[in-house]
């Protein structure tokens, strides 16, 4: 018995069929409709054993093969095209609105102590100062006895120094003054230079105190140079810095390597002098240390203390930051909270 399989009615059926699928569900049914266990392919080959010539057998083989194989193609486009409208329905689904603004990927700041560092050099820079460096491991020369301060003398004590050697000849710098040392050895007057950088002290970490902390060093020296230059150069830089309505004031004080030496205030940034906590109802904040360079300093650089004077100022960077950004607690400088740094 011959079997003829009508290929073009199979073909053109499953067409018009698998036009009419949308879904998965639908398309698994048509298909093992055709190609599945019961499908038609396979009645189709359980025949086969319905012929006896082996050349018709064989030809009815192949034919089923082709159409089946037709067949598949078929669904193979199916599919792909069922596929491609998913994702497109999960597109839709997942659309998003792109002229919203999205969430801003967190980006790095720069930590407060060192934004204002580059506050105070650019206001200096733009008086003529220039900034300079030096090391951080000092030898006690450049530390104390070039600044007038003598093994012997009572305000070595007065700074709780790291040392690094038995012998106190190696330290870690109690201020940025011995920059001033450094820088005067090897450049002649006249100069203007500030140094900043890192300090080290024996303190206990607390709101007001830490065992380190960055300070910016000042020094201006030419001839005829006076307290009022003095004066005005920290009016200028205080008024910048805080604000024009802010006013210095030189209290006398204390330093080996300054005299006359001063502590200096600006009126109260909070309550504009009135008086409040922060200035303890004085009206005044002392923001750094001051006063003409003593003459042993130049003297032990060798310069001429009765041709050359000049000035010099220290303050600690953390301490203006603290006034200037409102921040009532050392600690939350050196936390690197993002979010403090944010808002700050
Ligand atoms: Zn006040």
């Amino acid at each position: 018995m011959a079997l003829t399989i009508d290929r073009d009615e199979i073909i053109g059926t499953l067409k018009r069929e698998i036009q009419e699928i949308t879904d998965m569900q639908e398309f698994q049914n048509l298909k093992s409709k055709y190609l599945g266990k019961k499908g038609l392919i396979k009645s189709l080959m359980n025949s086969l054993k319905d012929i006896d010539d082996v050349e018709l057998k064989k030809e009815y083989g192949k034919s089923v093969n082709e159409l089946k194989e037709e067949l598949e193609t078929l669904f193979d486009e199916k599919l792909s095209e069922l596929k491609e409208k998913e994702r497109e329905e999960k597109e839709k689904k997942n659309w998003v609105d792109i002229t919203i603004p999205g969430a801003r990927r967190k980006i790095g700041k720069e930590n407060l102590i060192t934004k204002t560092r580059k506050e105070i050099e650019e206001i200096f820079i733009g008086m003529g100062f220039s900034v300079a460096e030096g090391p951080e491991i000092e030898n006690s020369w450049y530390n104390f006895d070039a600044l007038n301060t003598p093994e012997w003398h009572p305000a070595r004590e007065m700074q709780d120094t790291f040392y690094l050697s038995l012998d106190k000849e190696k330290l870690l710098r109690t201020h940025t003054s011995p920059v001033q040392v450094r820088t005067m050895l090897k450049s002649k007057p006249p100069l203007a230079i500030i140094s900043p950088g890192r300090v080290y002290r024996k303190d206990e970490l607390d709101a007001t105190h830490s065992p380190v902390f960055h300070q910016v060093e000042g020094l201006y020296v030419d001839r005829n140079v006076s307290v009022s230059h003095l004066k005005m150069y920290l009016e200028v830089f205080a008024q910048k810095f805080f604000g024009n309505k802010v006013s210095v004031l030189l209290r006398p004080s204390y330093f080996p390597f300054t005299e006359p030496s001063f502590e200096v205030d600006i009126s109260c940034i909070f309550c504009g002098g009135k008086g409040c906590n922060v200035c303890k109802n004085t009206g005044w904040i002392e923001i750094l240390g001051a006063g003409l360079v003593h003459p042993n300093v130049f003297q032990s650089v060798n310069y001429d203390p009765k041709v050359w004077q000049g000035f010099a100022f220290g303050m600690g960077i953390e301490r203006v930051a603290m006034l200037k950004y409102n921040i009532p607690d050392l600690r939350e400088l050196y936390k690197n909270d993002i979010r403090f740094i944010e808002n700050s």
